[in-house]
């Protein structure tokens, strides 16, 4: 039996993509291996956007070919079109994700097409991917609310949903792409979905910690029977407002949050079986991405850590 929760890890493509350094390749396969030493058996790794849109990630095929073998872990990357599919097919790579928003607007000022546009594009994606037997995530963004339009509509969510499952999706991750969700809004999202016939191990949730409320947004969903949730190492990425911003869940806040579920039972050594993620390991990748970007990164937990990780070695020394 495998892990209770299943963590994808995304800090090497929606963390990287939005930082002022660019991370060389070496470091970028540093961190991987080291995701996979960690435990992470779902790592989003880079995107095949156009290397000039975002040249943070241009190196996606080199990352793709130079991964570790590690036949138990599904690498991911996000492609935006049939282009960008077809440069992810000659990396070998196996497991693709889409992505298209469930706001006009921000769907126009992200990919420059309309939403119908982009759905007739992601489905077309979808068969391509299916048809060599690929697996494929599809994210919808803005899913509890668009920067530029506010509220969006749930039945346009759940429409989206299905008609990218109907192409073949096998997961929908929905994504708070500005971290405007509350809970109550994701327990009716959840249920949504669910009376509509999605299966809820068929729906993942990307949150961000914008205002605060990652966690609890995890939790209510938790709560309502989703087990894969989103987190990137340290909450790097995620489209933050302002410098210091929080932008993604942090991957450690994750790991803690779930691990502390399990305290009645013995304590395995190293992997928690909850997440089966070593959460000492991730925060020691925490402050390695933190050292590769030269800039404090906002997780909680990975402040707590790196706090708790001086006092140690003030006392030793
Ligand atoms: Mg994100």
């Amino acid at each position: 039996m495998g892990p209770a929760v299943r963590l994808f890890e995304v800090c090497l493509r929606d963390g990287l993509q939005n930082e002022a350094v660019v991370v060389p390749t070496e470091e970028k396969l540093a961190l991987a291996r080291a995701l996979v030493g960690a435990g992470f058996k779902d790592i989003e790794v880079t995107s095949f956007v156009r290397p000039r849109w975002v040249p943070q990630l241009a190196d996606a095929a080199e990352v793709v070919r130079g991964l570790p073998e590690a036949p138990d872990v599904r690498f991911w990357a996000l492609v935006p079109n049939a282009v960008g599919l077809d440069r992810a097919m000659e990396t070998g790579l196996r497991h693709i994700c889409t992505f298209m928003s469930s706001s006009e607007t921000h769907n126009l000022k992200n990919v420059n097409r309309t939403m119908k546009e982009s759905l007739a594009e992601t489905r077309k994606v979808i068969a391509a991917a299916k048809s060599d037997a690929m697996s494929v995530r599809s994210y919808i963004s803005t899913v509890f609310g668009c920067p530029y339009e506010g509220a969006v509509d749930p039945a346009r969510v759940e429409a989206l949903a299905l008609s990218l499952l109907e192409a073949g999706a096998d997961e929908i991750a929905l994504g708070d792409t500005t971290g405007m969700g509350h809970p109550a809004q994701v327990v009716t999202m959840v249920r949504r979905l669910a009376a509509a016939g999605v299966p809820k191990e068929r729906i993942a949730l990307h949150f961000h910690d914008t205002r605060g409320t990652a966690l609890v947004n995890v939790w209510a969903a938790w709560q309502e029977g989703i087990t894969t949730f989103d987190g990137s190492v340290s909450g790097v990425g995620g489209c933050p407002y302002a410098p210091g911003a929080a932008g993604n869940a942090c991957t450690q806040d994750l790991v803690h949050l779930f691990e502390r579920l399990d305290e009645r039972q013995e304590p395995s050594p190293g992997f928690g079986p909850v997440t089966g993620v070593d959460l000492e390991r991730v925060g020691e990748i925490g402050v390695r991405l933190e050292e590769a970007l030269g800039r404090p990164l906002p997780g909680r937990f990975h402040q707590f850590w790196k706090g708790r990780q001086q006092r140690r070695a003030q006392r030793s020394a």
